[in-house]
């Protein structure tokens, strides 16, 4: 069971979170994100300490540790857990304390961010002290790692995991951290923003979990963004590869990269939502329920590169040749649309840009469009059901579309249109589609 940031960012959120825990006996761990906010807070305290802003840090980390203060104050009742609590804030701030008298590195960096997730679970589990729920906390940094590429290492987490909770034997509730973990070098790393939801998933596969919940603000995958989209409605099945998709081209409910190992060690996902724990929510499996679309998402910071050349004319291995610059600076391709004489392909990492664009130059013309928007729609089967694409052209026959990708998935469509029309094209496709009101 996962609880996202909002679902423990108030104490009476957390109360929440101990009835739903306790609700069925089943042995569960509970895989904690850092209370809402803080995540942000030790970002912008660590740009500071980058740009040596020491000053604006030191007041950032005040703030937060009155913030973490009042927190406690609210939530716990007996002077005994209350001092258990204050004793943890200490150690922590103390910790931020140091950290502003030395200098900032990138590792550094990384030990920062982890204090969010480390103060969440230590306060948690002293709250279910209190409340006489028997817990053990399973420190993540003592067996979730990844490897010199970033990759989690799943063997060695399966192992390491195994090996502690044989200790633990007795107990059935335990409480770990979402998206802290060690690198290959030792230190404390993490799975990138919105990692929790990852750390679920792989520690779900390595225990070999029943079913992996994801517990959030929503009531699961809604057929469209509800941050842009007034109505939209959630979605009750996906499957993996609907899912995944969704996750990838910026459902924020879903880590891009949560999905994947329910799809390899086969456990199905539910996406539930804590304040209306009745709610259905969404079920992921493999198997994918009806057909026809599903859902749409959006993802923005994306970069339109074309190359245009006339030696592309009935030749061979000018693809190869193309997509060797993108993985000589490890930069992922996510759409490509090919003519006869130019290939248009996106990314969104565009760390290289200058680099790749200076050797796609020698192959011909090359240009660049920035701030573009991937829309993806998203369902079962939905290249086969022939009303689909005729739908999405009738419904954004005003907004100009730079790229289609059609066929390569028969669960995805996505179409790259301009950053500024991306509200437009999102609020129009609501109707066009799924027939909702503005
Ligand atoms: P948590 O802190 O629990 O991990 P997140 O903020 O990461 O929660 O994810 C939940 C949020 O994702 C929702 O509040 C909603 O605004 C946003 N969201 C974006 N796209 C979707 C979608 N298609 N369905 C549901 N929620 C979405
Ligand atoms: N606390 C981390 C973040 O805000 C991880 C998570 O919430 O999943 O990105
Ligand atoms: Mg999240």
């Amino acid at each position: 069971m996962k609880f996202g940031g909002t679902s423990v960012g108030k104490p009476e959120r957390m109360f929440e979170v101990a009835k739903l825990i306790t609700k069925e006996t089943e042995s569960k761990i509970i895989v904690l994100s850092a209370l809402s906010g803080t995540t942000n807070a030790l970002t912008e305290i660590s740009g500071n300490l980058a740009k040596g802003e020491r000053l604006t840090a030191k007041h950032q980390i005040d703030t937060l540790e009155r913030y973490y203060q009042s927190f406690i104050r609210q939530l716990l009742k007996t002077d005994e857990s209350f001092n258990a609590a204050k004793e943890i804030l200490a150690e922590h701030f103390e910790f931020l304390n140091i950290i502003l008298k030395i200098s900032f590195s990138e590792a550094l960096n990384k030990d920062i961010l982890a204090q969010g997730e480390l103060l969440s679970t230590k306060i948690f589990c002293i709250y279910l002290n209190e409340k006489n729920i028997k817990n053990v906390l399973l420190p993540a940094l003592d067996f979730m790692t990844i490897d010199s590429s970033g990759e989690p290492q799943v063997g060695s987490i399966k192992v390491k995991l195994s090996q502690i909770l044989k200790k633990h034997k007795d107990n059935t509730v335990f409480v770990t951290q979402g998206y802290i973990c060690r690198n290959s070098k030792g230190e404390v790393d993490n799975l990138k923003r919105g990692g929790s939801d990852y750390s679920a998933s792989l520690i779900a596969g390595a225990i070999g979990a029943s079913v992996c919940e994801i517990w959030t603000d929503i009531d699961g995958m809604h057929n469209n963004d509800p941050r842009i989209v007034k109505n939209t409605r959630p979605v009750s099945r996906l499957s993996f590869d609907e899912a995944a998709e969704l996750a990838y081209f910026g459902a924020k409910i879903l880590h891009p990269a949560s999905i994947w190992p329910a799809q390899y060690f086969n456990f199905p996902v539910r996406l539930l939502n804590t304040m209306q724990p009745d709610a259905p929510g969404t079920l992921i499996e493999s198997e994918a329920g009806s057909e026809g679309v599903k859902a749409i998402a959006a993802k923005d910071f994306i970069t339109a590169i074309k190359i245009k050349s006339s030696r592309m004319l009935l030749a061979y291995g000018f693809l190869r040749k193309v997509f060797e610059v993108f993985e000589k600076y490890q930069t992922p391709i996510d759409m490509v649309t090919t003519s006869e004489v130019a290939v248009s392909l996106t990314i969104d990492n565009d760390n290289y840009l200058r680099d790749i664009i200076k050797e796609l130059e020698l192959f011909g013309t090359v240009e660049v469009d920035t701030d573009q928007t991937i829309v993806s729609i998203v369902g079962n089967k939905i290249t086969k059901t022939k009303d689909v694409i005729a739908k999405i052209f009738t419904t954004l026959s005003g907004i100009p579309v730079r790229m289609v990708s059609y066929g390569g998935s028969q669960h995805n469509i996505s179409i790259l249109i301009s950053r500024e029309n991306k509200e437009k094209t999102l609020q129009l496709l609501n109707k066009g589609l799924f027939d909702m009101k503005d």
